[in-house]
């Protein structure tokens, strides 16, 4: 049965508006003011400081609509936004969406995108606030910015970790990556077939880990709780040797990670191996884990592996020392921000 397809131009600018940011109910006391006005009216708590972050996503660059199903989509973008409010160690609390609208696109697809918005933002309480929506050229474009708050003395920057400080890692690595290859090797071989039927079974984790990773807010939450201050923290975007670079170029410093304690899900080493990859590159390299890497005294070594929801895979040291992961048999291999190819 072919799906109902309505033409954005059928609704109008303000009618698309309208569908799309109902049943958003506002959740957060600080939000004043959310859609329907020329700008949202946001007001912290006394004692508490405001932050802002946007990430921009475009189609054939960031995902591919042939796999790509719309409501992930939106549970993502939410993700990847929130994240980097978290890596400052603060909640999220107001979300502002923005859309470029190919003409390729339905009104159907745009519910789809933004009921995944919609579950994320219930369930990391944020409000929808405002964005913008325009034509685009260049297939679908989505600007997502997330807004939070937190008090001062609880912000955590990248630059703050110390020599001897511990490096934790949130979970294990290289899943998204390994989702995103399995993802691609089957458009591959399937690009030719009438019926397509992508092989996944055994790997559903990895696909989540890509198309529908949750961010790490219970372990801002946990911080909290604990009375935990890191000395400095980061998102994983870009892969963990990129950004444990990017952590120690900030703060001044290098590190020392050991290969035993980098965590692979068994998932991710089995399809490496059956793909011909490394796993070891795909947890170093392989980027959209969305977990948050944060750096501790020594003197919490026990408080942190009490919390049960951290590995501790090295430390930081001078800066002269350099980036180095360790393998048991104690090579030294400088770490590199390469990165991994897109595809
Ligand atoms: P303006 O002309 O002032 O830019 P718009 O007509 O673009 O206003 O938007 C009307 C309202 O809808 C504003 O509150 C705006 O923030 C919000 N809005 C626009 N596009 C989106 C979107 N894609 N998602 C969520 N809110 C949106
Ligand atoms: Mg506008």
């Amino acid at each position: 049965m072919k799906q109902k397809r309505t033409e954005v131009a059928e609704l109008g600018e303000f009618g698309l508006i309208e569908r799309l940011t109902q049943d958003f109910p506002l959740q957060q006391p600080s939000t004043h003011c959310g859609v329907g006005d020329d700008a949202a009216v946001v007001a912290p708590t006394e004692g508490e400081v405001e932050l802002v972050s946007t990430e921009l996503f475009f189609e054939g660059v960031d995902f591919d609509l042939t796999y790509f199903p719309l409501k992930h989509l939106g549970y993502k973008v939410v993700t990847a936004a929130v994240s980097d409010l978290l890596a400052m160690n603060a909640r999220p609390s107001q979300l502002l969406v923005s859309l470029g609208l190919s003409s390729k696109i339905p009104v159907e697809a745009l519910d789809d995108l933004y009921e995944g918005i919609r579950f994320a933002c219930k369930e990391q309480q944020v409000d929808l606030v405002g964005g913008d929506t325009r034509a685009s050229m260049t297939g679908l474009v989505i600007g997502v910015t997330a807004i939070g708050h937190a008090p001062e003395e609880r912000i955590v920057r990248r630059s703050g970790a110390q020599k001897h400080d511990l490096i934790c890692l949130t979970s294990n690595l290289g899943a998204a990556y390994m989702g995103l290859q399995l993802l691609e090797r089957e458009k591959r071989v399937l690009a030719d077939v009438e019926h397509p039927e992508p092989q996944f079974k055994g790997y559903e984790y990895l696909l989540e880990k890509y198309l529908k990773p949750r961010p790490r807010t219970d372990i801002v939450d946990v911080l909290a709780e604990e009375g935990i201050v890191p000395t400095a923290m980061i998102d994983l975007t870009d892969g963990l040797s990129s950004d444990l670079m990017q952590l120690c170029k900030s703060s001044k410093c290098g590190a020392r990670i050991y290969l035993e304690r980098m965590p692979i899900a068994r998932q991710t080493s089995q399809l490496a191996e059956e793909m011909h990859i490394d796993p070891v590159m795909a947890a170093l390299n392989g980027g959209e884990d969305y977990e948050l890497l944060f750096t501790v005294p020594l003197s919490m070594q026990e408080q942190v592996m009490r919390l049960g929801v951290v590995d501790v895979i090295g430390h930081i040291t001078d800066e002269e020392a350099g980036c180095y992961l360790v393998t048991p048999d104690g090579q030294q291999m400088r770490l590199r921000a390469q990165g991994f190819p897109e595809k």
